[in-house]
């Protein structure tokens, strides 16, 4: 939806890797990303440990922590 008057100004569609997508504003008309709000730990506060299998422990073990 082209108004003319911001030609070079879109509402742009940002599509995620995991599926995604919401808007922003942008001078590209489609985006993709690898990575969301919806899907990045850092934005969701949820810790996903799916393939570390006790690598964290063994880490901290290696280094005292
Ligand atoms: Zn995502």
């Amino acid at each position: 939806m082209k108004t003319g008057l911001h030609p070079e100004y879109y509402r742009a569609k940002v599509i995620c890797a995991c599926g995604e997508t919401f808007e922003t504003g942008s001078t590209k008309e489609t985006i993709r990303v690898e990575i969301c709000s919806k899907c990045h730990p850092f934005f969701t506060g949820k810790q996903k440990f799916v393939d570390t299998g006790g690598r964290v422990e063994r880490f901290k073990r290696k280094y005292g922590m």
